[in-house]
C-alpha cells in the first residue's frame, strides 16, 4: 500500500522535482539533513506573515497567538516522543546544543574530579567534544565502549566499564556512519542497575523509528528538527523532570527567570529555566508541523519502507562489479549505507556521483575517532528517507559502476 503513495509523498517536497546538471536530482544525504515538505515551508511563511509577535508576557492578540502556537508545538513534541509532561521538552538549537546543555549542567551539578562518563567509539563529535571539555575542566575520565567487526557495541565491554565512579552514560541511539541501531533498552537497563543515568543521542533515530522515552526509561534524549523534515536551527532536549529540576540553569537572560533583582534572581520553572532569550517560536511551529506530517505518513510505515530501501541498496552495492567494502553490518540497522570502493578515494566517488546528479556525503562524518578505529580516513555515505525510491538506488548503483569503469580505464 505504501509503495503506491510514494510518488504522492514526493510531490510534497518541491526540491525533489528539480534537476542538477540537467539530471534528475537524487538526494541520498538525508542523514546530514532532510528535505522539507511544503506544509513545513508554508508554516514558516504563514508564521512570519500572520502570527509574528514575540511570545510570553505579551497581552496583545498576536503575542498570545504566537505563544499558544509555540507551546502547542512543545506539546506536539511531547506527544511524538511520548514524554510525560511538556516541561520535560526543552527547545534548543539542535542535538548539539542539547548535548552541550546536559554536559555543562550535569557537570556543574554532579561531576567531581575522578568521576567517569561512558561514551562509545561510534559517537558523533557532538557527543564527544562537550564531554571532553568537561573532562578537561573537572578532571573526569571518559570511558569508551568498543565496537565489534559488524559495527555493534560490545556489550560485555560496556558492562565491564562501570565502576563506582561512573556518573553518566552518553551513547548514540543510531550511528550516523554505521547505521547501527543500538539496543537502547538493554543499555539503559544495565546503566540503571548501577544507578547511572543515560543520555541517548537520537539525532539519527527519531526520523526513522517510533520513540517512546517513557518506555525506554531514558534520562535524556536529544534530536534535531532538520533531520526529521523540519527547519534548521531548532531541536530538543528531553530530560526527566527530576534531573532537569536538579540542574542549574545553562544560560542566563530573559525568559528563564521568575524575578530578577540585583540582590537575588529566582529562576523560572521547567522548561523555561533552560530557554534564555527569545526562542525560535516560528521554527518550533514548523518543526511541529513536520512531526505531524510524519505522523500522517506513519512512522512505522516509514521504518518498514526505509528498511526495504536499505536491504535493496545493500544488495545492489554488493552485486557491483567492484571491490566494495560496506562499513556497518549490524543485525539491526537504520537507513545508512557507508562504503568504500577499493582504490577510489571517497571524495572522488562523491564528486563523480555529484556530476551524475546524485548527492551523497563523503568524509569522516564528524566521527573521526570511529574512522581511526576502522583504520580509514572516511567513507562514502548514502542515507535514505521515506521519499527515496528503488529507481534512485538503481541510479546510485549504475552511477557507481560508471565511476568504477572510469577509474579502471585510467
Ligand atoms: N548526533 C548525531 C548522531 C548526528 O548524526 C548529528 C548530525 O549529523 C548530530 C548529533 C548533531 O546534530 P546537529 O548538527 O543537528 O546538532
Amino acid at each position: 500500500m505504501y509503495h503506491s503513495n510514494i510518488q504522492t509523498h514526493r510531490k510534497d517536497f518541491p526540491i525533489l522535482q528539480r534537476s542538477i546538471y540537467d539530471k534528475p536530482f537524487v538526494y541520498l544525504d538525508n542523514a546530514a539533513t532532510t528535505q522539507k515538505p511544503d506544509v513545513v515551508v508554508e508554516k514558516i511563511r504563514n508564521g512570519y506573515y500572520s502570527v509574528n509577535a514575540n511570545i510570553h508576557r505579551g497581552v496583545h492578540f498576536l503575542s498570545r497567538a504566537a505563544t499558544e502556537a509555540h507551546e502547542e508545538a512543545r506539546r506536539t513534541v511531547q506527544r511524538f516522543i511520548h514524554a510525560r509532561t511538556p516541561g520535560e521538552i526543552i527547545f534548543t538549537r539542535g542535538a548539539t546544543e542539547a548535548i552541550n546543555l546536559v554536559a555543562s549542567c550535569f557537570a556543574d551539578a554532579f561531576l567531581e574530579e575522578g568521576d567517569e562518563v561512558i561514551l562509545s567509539e561510534m559517537e558523533h563529535h557532538a557527543n564527544i567534544v562537550p564531554w571532553q571539555i568537561q573532562a578537561a575542566r573537572r578532571k573526569i575520565a571518559l570511558r569508551i565502549v568498543p565496537i565489534n567487526d559488524k559495527g555493534e557495541l560490545c556489550l560485555d565491554d560496556y558492562r565491564r566499564l562501570f565502576s563506582p565512579r561512573t556518573r553518566l552514560v552518553a551513547l548514540a541511539h543510531v550511528s550516523n556512519v554505521l547505521g547501527t541501531v543500538n539496543p537502547a533498552e538493554e543499555l539503559i537497563a544495565i546503566a540503571h542497575s548501577h544507578d547511572v543515568p543515560v543520555l541517548l543521542d537520537g539525532a539519527q533515530a527519531v526520523p526513522h523509528m517510533h520513540i517512546d522515552v517513557e518506555q525506554l526509561d531514558v534520562d535524556f534524549y536529544v534530536f534535531s528538527s532538520h533531520k526529521i523534515y523540519g527547519p534548521t536551527g531548532i531541536g530538543v532536549l528531553y530530560g526527566k523532570e527530576r534531573w532537569l529540576d536538579a540542574f542549574p540553569p545553562y544560560q542566563g537572560g530573559g525568559e528563564m527567570i521568575a524575578s530578577v533583582s540585583f540582590e537575588k534572581t529566582v529562576f523560572n520553572e521547567l522548561p523555561f529555566k533552560f530557554e534564555a532569550g527569545t526562542p525560535d517560536y516560528i521554527g518550533s511551529t514548523a518543526f511541529a508541523e513536520a512531526l505531524r506530517y510524519v505522523e500522517k505518513v506513519g512512522i512505522d510505515a516509514i521504518a518498514a519502507y526505509e528498511q526495504e530501501l536499505l536491504d535493496y541498496a545493500t544488495a545492489k552495492l554488493r552485486a557491483l562489479d567492484a571491490p566494495i567494502r560496506i562499513f556497518g553490518e549490524a543485525s539491526h540497522k537504520s537507513a545508512v549505507l557507508s562504503f568504500l570502493i577499493d582504490g577510489i578515494h571517497p571524495y572522488d566517488t562523491g564528486m563523480l556521483l555529484d556530476r551524475l546528479g546524485i548527492a551523497v556525503r563523503t568524509g569522516h562524518h564528524c566521527a573521526q575517532p570511529l574512522m581511526k578505529v576502522l583504520g580509514i580516513e572516511g567513507t562514502v555515505r548514502a542515507s535514505f528517507a521515506f521519499y527515496n525510491t528503488r529507481d534512485e538506488i538503481d541510479a546510485l548503483s549504475n552511477s557507481l559502476q560508471q565511476v568504477v569503469k572510469m577509474f579502471v580505464r585510467k
